[in-house]
């Protein structure tokens, strides 16, 4: 069958001729979706925007071809670009919030689109901006298009993008992560209406994501990508029966895994390789558990293997130690691991001990809704209704639902920072509900609270040492500064980052980093209880294997006990 979209050697380079995408090829047909999977930094944003021709300042197309349905893009002037961008092609982003104008109406946003590209106007561009809205499932769209991208939730806000995209019948749809802004439930709407939409118009999708989850929903063929590079080519079916190159099968094992429950989670040593450090050999070898001198010493080729799919990794080249193997089983390091707790695992999650650090007794909290002149109460939001539920000592409690369930509210009235209607909470058998600003001050310190997002919750303007030292000084930790440091040096210990850190600023960590740092402020004050809000979602899954290691081992060390605040998701089912 005939590719829609052709790229050959593709090359994007920053001015001083750092690789961002080396020479990466790859096809699509019609009516196919093609997965570009791998972890953040990796080039495949880069790769997205190399072939919409919307690169960043400083950044360069150096070289290869891409073909859209017959038409070289590279060779079109700058206007018959943009006629394509919109037009045969069309992109949609990770953070729909961000891709629209707060500041106009939905309507006005769609119908410039339509002006832009169509020449419709008028009563005729309304009339069509409520049929795509329709479209993709936005009901009233009516009275919709007259409200502004506040009024819309996450995933109507995506639907909106979709709808802009859809608007000229694009060919080939670039979906970058459409979905890591959004809770489960409206990823699932969001990859089925990408789905309908395929299999009315014959498109073909490009999608860009980490998640092997939504690979496995949507992808027909993949495409494994590392710094820079396609390391492995297969379909969706062959990547997932088994994965050949150690960089995939690393992305694979670090998957959390019912069948590996009360294991450490495989992470992936090490990150990706800043760009252009790496002259010659592997650019994986650093991290590569199966890498020997050759690795170093000579880049890898592509290599063919059967089955039409292809690896860069010298265990599948010519003399590799895996090159005359007929069924590549190197995932020895994958599967070595028993999917049986031992006698001992198994008596731990039996038995419990029987001390609760925390324990809720029907809690509620309800919110009044106020109306008129008179703000009279007409009703309540039952954020959280009668829940009652209690955690041993150096256990883990998994509070799981969808965006908007009262997940959140529940965290914020177990740390008194909003006022329960009813109910008990006690931690340590000390009921917190009615104690004094002091009082509970004192009871704070055993309950601490993980965020979601570790780019939002560390001030950029401090230090790690300052961010790590507030909490000790609010809750009279330590008896002078020397203590505070000494206990400060052990902390960054506990986490697995170097002392030295602590002088720098958050902007200088990766996001796993600074999930260690928010881990060491939370424990800086000694707490038993960590109320996890959904740790690792905004992580790569490599780095999220990491993190959620290190939590299990500071549990065991130091008998912490969790609630972990999680919403549902199916990657770890996807094999
Ligand atoms: Fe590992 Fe060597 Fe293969 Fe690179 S070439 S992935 S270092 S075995």
């Amino acid at each position: 069958m005939n590719a829609l979209l052709n790229v050959s050697n593709l090359d994007t380079r920053l001015r001083n001729h750092a690789a961002i995408v080396d020479g990466i090829s790859f096809n699509i047909v019609a009516g196919e979706t093609f997965a570009l999977l791998g972890e953040s930094g990796c080039g495949k944003s880069m790769t997205a925007l190399s072939l919409m021709r919307l690169l960043p300042e400083g950044v360069v197309n150096a070289g290869g071809i891409v073909q859209l349905d017959g038409d070289s893009l590279q060779h079109l002037s700058e206007r018959e670009m943009s006629a394509v961008r919109g037009g045969k092609m069309a992109m949609i982003f990770q953070e729909p919030g961000l891709s629209l104008n707060p500041v106009m109406r939905v309507g006005d946003q769609i119908a410039e689109v339509l002006q832009l590209h169509h020449g419709v106007s008028g009563v005729a561009a309304q009339q069509r901006c409520i049929e795509l809205l329709e479209q993709v499932g936005i009901p009233d769209a009516a009275q919709r298009v007259r409200e502004y991208p506040f009024q819309f939730s996450g995933g109507m806000k995506q639907r909106v993008m979709i709808a802009m995209a859809l608007e000229g019948n694009p060919k080939l749809l670039i979906a970058d992560e459409p979905t890591t802004a959004l809770d489960v439930t409206i990823q699932a709407q969001v990859l089925q209406l990408l789905r309908d939409t395929q299999a009315q118009s014959g498109m073909a999708i490009l999608l860009i994501t980490h998640d092997l989850g939504v690979v496995a929903e949507m992808a027909h063929h993949v495409g494994v990508m590392y710094a820079g590079e396609i390391v492995e080519q297969a379909s969706r079916k062959q990547l997932f029966a088994q994965p050949l190159h150690p960089y995939t099968q690393k992305l694979f094992a670090a998957l959390p895994d019912v069948t590996r429950r009360n294991q450490s989670l495989t992470a992936i040593p090490g990150s990706v390789p800043p760009l252009g450090s790496i002259a010659q050999g592997c650019r994986f070898a650093a991290r590569c558990d199966q890498a020997w001198a050759l690795c170093s010493d000579k880049t890898p080729a592509w290599t063919e293997v059967k089955g039409g799919r292809g690896v860069r990794c010298h265990l599948y080249s010519d003399g590799g130690k895996l090159s005359n193997s007929k069924n590549y089983s190197t995932n020895a390091a994958v599967d070595g691991e028993s999917g049986v707790a031992t006698n001992a695992e198994a008596e731990n999650l039996a038995q419990p001990t029987s001390a609760f650090v925390l324990k809720v007794d029907n809690l509620k909290v309800h919110f009044p809704i106020r109306k008129g002149i008179l703000q009279r109460v007409v009703g309540q939001v039952k954020a959280v209704d009668d829940v009652s539920l209690a955690i041993p000592q150096g256990s883990t409690l998994a509070l799981v639902g969808e965006s908007g369930c009262g997940k959140t509210t529940l965290g914020k009235a177990l740390l008194q920072l909003v006022q329960p209607t009813a109910g008990s909470v006690q931690l340590n058998g000390c009921e917190l509900i009615g104690l004094t600003g002091s009082e509970l001050r004192n009871q704070r310190a055993a309950m601490q609270m993980i965020f979601q997002d570790p780019y939002a919750s560390l001030n950029p303007k401090m230090r790690v040492a300052e961010i790590l030292e507030e909490g000790m000084t609010a809750l009279s930790i330590g008896r002078n500064q020397a203590e505070r440091q000494a206990r400060l040096d052990t902390l960054l210990d506990q986490v697995g980052l170097a002392r030295n850190t602590k002088w720098r600023y958050p902007h200088e960590f990766s996001g796993g980093q600074r999930q260690r740092i928010a881990i060491a402020r939370a424990l800086a004050v000694s707490p038993q209880l960590l109320i996890c809000d959904e740790p690792t979602s905004a992580l790569d899954v490599s780095v999220q294997a990491q993190i959620l290691n290190l939590l299990k081992s500071l549990q065991q060390e130091l008998k912490l006990s969790y609630l972990f605040e999680v919403f549902f998701s199916n990657t770890a089912s996807t094999r």
